[in-house]
Formats: structure tokens, sequence, C-alpha cells
């Protein structure tokens, strides 16, 4: 199919050329019952990344001194902002029904983004496989032995390697310098200098590439294949990625319990999750399906100039295009999510599970990272604030909110740099004071 015939399948595509907000609905969604039917990944997959997380928390304890407090267990708050609702119903002069929560991923300890999630997960599990087959570990003992030099010393006979935007690879980074790993991150060009630096002080090798995400993963792929001992960790197509973001979801579900919101038929959930490549998100919104079913509703919002997953998932052509394919740059403010070419992966597993996708402009996610500042006192990076106007979008499009939950992901921010914080916060107050 031509550009010409996809724009007449898919009129959204016109407005999309024109980077104007937009949203679709998923018209090949399934009850969750049939949708999980056809699909791979399974609940024992995550319980068994669920179980894996508690065997490392006395290492992460250990390794990582912050998380002592939740038994080095790596989870984030969930938060109401009464405040920020009014604010952003104000802003857009939209009402919605339901009460506002955030989920702070930008608080999650050791990489401050939802990339300690997956991220560190992965890098986990290669060192547990390891270290068990190399009769050093079974899954029995203390994982906290896994701090000591010895350890250390083995790891360093391997490496690990990923292509990234900024955050998976300061995850990565972290954690597999952390262990002893030799480890290797290649950078698009939209990563900011501050991760680069900060992996280099790590003893990360850091690789630049002039382009974008996709051409950073192809060549760490390229080679890592030729190094034997060197672990891909491959943000398109991973698996144990996918189902260590799931893990959110059973977490999710306690923190929701404590505050005493019901998720039922009368009480439903809405998600609303900033997507890039799409195995963060993708992997959470699968794990709340597993959960609670068709009584959760999980979006994908992205930068109007990256709408990658939205494009793969309307067409059904997945990995096979590209933004660019419609003319789009991928040029973003918000560089945790910009990405041109969607995982055909998580657009497979999910393509009968999500209920849509948004955009939202690089100006309306600084706007609301200054307001939410102002209001609720919490700062992100600009990505984590596409999910924010997710209410706004599902409630002019006549969805309806009575009773509903509404939590906005706030994928990352925790690591910034003071100053960058303030120049964003600067960029936000501008255009709201226009
Ligand atoms: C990576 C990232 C996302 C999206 O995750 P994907 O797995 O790339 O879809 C969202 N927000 C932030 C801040 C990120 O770093």
């Amino acid at each position: 199919m031509n550009l010409q015939q996809l724009i007449e399948k898919y009129p959204l595509i016109k407005e999309m050329q024109n980077t104007e907000e937009v949203i679709w609905f998923n018209s090949n969604q399934t009850k969750t019952s049939e949708a999980l039917r056809n699909i791979t990944v399974t609940s024992e997959m995550v319980q068994d990344a669920n179980d894996r997380l508690e065997r490392f928390a006395s290492y992460i304890e250990v390794a990582f001194p912050e998380t002592a407090k939740a038994n080095g267990i790596i989870e984030s708050p969930l938060v109401g902002i009464p405040t920020m609702a009014s604010a952003v119903k104000e802003l857009f002069k939209t009402e919605f029904n339901g009460e506002l929560l955030l989920k702070c991923d930008n608080d999650l300890p050791i990489s401050g983004s939802i990339k300690a999630r997956g991220g560190i997960y992965e890098v986990l599990k290669i060192a547990e496989t390891l270290a068990i087959c190399e009769g050093l570990l079974t899954s029995k003992d203390d994982y906290g032995v896994l701090a000591k030099e010895e350890y250390k010393k083995f790891f360093s006979g391997y490496s690990i390697a990923v292509g990234s935007t900024g955050n998976l690879g300061l995850s990565i980074g972290i954690i597999s310098a952390k262990l002893g790993f030799r480890v290797t991150v290649h950078m698009s060009s939209d990563a900011k200098q501050w991760k680069k630096d900060m992996l280099r002080q790590k003893g990360v090798e850091v690789i630049e590439y002039a382009a974008d995400y996709s051409l950073a993963v192809e060549e760490g792929r390229k080679q890592a294949e030729q190094d034997p001992k060197c672990f891909f960790i491959d943000d398109e197509n991973s698996i144990d990625l996918f189902v260590g973001y799931a893990v959110a979801a059973s977490r999710l579900k306690k923190q929701l319990e404590q505050l005493g919101k019901m998720v039922d038929e009368d009480h439903p959930l809405y998600v609303y999750l900033p997507c890039g490549v799409g195995g963060g998100p993708g992997g959470v919104a699968f794990g709340l399906k597993l959960l609670f079913g068709d009584h959760v509703h999980c979006y994908f919002a992205e930068p109007t100039h990256s709408p990658c997953m939205l494009l793969g998932l309307m067409t059904g052509l997945h990995e096979n295009i590209s933004v660019h394919d419609i003319g789009l740059d991928n040029k973003t403010a918000a560089d945790g999510l910009a990405v041109g070419r969607p995982s055909g992966f998580v657009g497979k597993t999910l393509e009968q599970l999500i209920d849509g996708s948004y955009t939202i402009s690089d100006q309306t996610m600084h706007q609301l990272l200054t307001l939410l500042a102002d209001k609720e006192n919490i700062r992100l990076e600009p990505s984590a604030l596409a999910g924010m106007t997710g209410p706004i979008q599902v409630a002019k499009h006549g969805a309806n909110l009575q009773n509903a939950t509404h939590i906005v992901w706030a994928t990352g921010g925790g690591m910034v740099p003071e100053s960058e914080k303030v120049t964003y916060y600067e960029m936000g107050r501008q255009f709201l004071n226009r």
C-alpha cells in the first residue's frame, strides 16, 4: 500500500502529518480473556519475573542502600494530585469525572525512570543465569553474596550492550557496572549530554550516533553478535524486558487497595502510558490487563512528532512502518519517546488489548511540566508528562468516566540535573504565559 492509499484507509494520518494532537481508539480490541488466548506471554512468566525480583531484593538492598527502606524492592509511590487535576481542567477548558493519581516512576530508585523496572530486571536475570550455570549460586541462596568481589570478577568476563535514547542506557549501565559486567551503551542523537557523562563516570563505554534510536539499536545488536560473551538487551524484541515491566501491575494493585480505590465494572481504571518503542508501557499495560481484565483501560501517549506505536497499531504494519514514512521528523523534546519505529513484538502482543493511543505536542508537555511543579511540587522530564492529557482526551470523546480512577504514569525525571530542570521549567513557563 502506498502512502496515498494508507491515508484513504486511515484518514487520521492526515492530521498526524500536520502534527496535530489526535486520539485513536482501537477497533481491534476484544474482550481481554479472548485477546490473551492469542498471546505467547503468560501470567506465569510475569509471576516468574516477580519471584526473581524478590530473590534479588537482598542483593539490591546491599548494592543500592537507598532501597533499604523498601527491603530491596524497586518500587514507586502512587499519589493523588487533586490540585493538578483542577489546573488541567482549567488549562484545557474541559471537565472530566473521576480522580486523578500519579504513578511516580520518576522516584524509582537506582535510575529514576520506568527503565528501572524492565532494564534492571533483564540484567539481573542474565547475572542469575550465568552464576547458576557456573555453579556459583543456587536459587535458594541469599543473593546478597552477589555483591562480593569474587562475583564481580566473574561477571567482568562478560559484557552487556544496549541501544538507547538515554534512560534505558542509564538503567542498564548502572546495574551492569554495579554487578561487575563490562557494558556498552549505544546512544542515539537524542540522548542528553548529562546522561552520557554520568555513564562514563561509572565506567560505562558510551558510543554516540548522529542518527536516531533505531540505528543505535541496530549497531548495538551488530556489535554484540560478534562477541559470544556479550548479551544484547534488545529493547525492540525482549520478552524479559516486557515481563520485568509487567511486574508493576501487581504492585499497583496493592497500592490501589491501600488507597481504598476499587476497580470493577462500576469503577473503571484508566491508565495513560508515555510510549517510545513500546516495551515499558506495553509491559505495564499487559500486566494490568492480566489483573483487571476489561475493567482497566490503557492508552499509550506519544509526541506529535513521534507517534510510532499509534501508526503501527492503527495500520497493523507494526515495525514495518515508521513515522518518517508519513513525513514526520521524529524530533521531540521528549527524548524518552523519540522513537520512529515501534516494537513489532509489543504491537502484536497488545493489538487486541490496548484501548487506544493519542498524541501530545512538545509545547503541551512543557506546559504541564511547569504546571505540575507549581501545583504539586513534582518535577518530571518532558516525556513523563505525556500521560497527563489522557483524561481530557477520553472525556472529550465521550467516555463515561463516572467513578473512574485515572492514573497518569510519570515515567521519568528523577535523575535530571537541577540546571536542566530549571530549563524545562522556564520553557513551560513561557508557553503558559503566551
Ligand atoms: C523509555 C521511556 C518511556 C517509554 O518506554 P518505551 O519502552 O521506550 O516505550 C517513557 N518515558 C520515559 C521517561 C522513558 O525513558
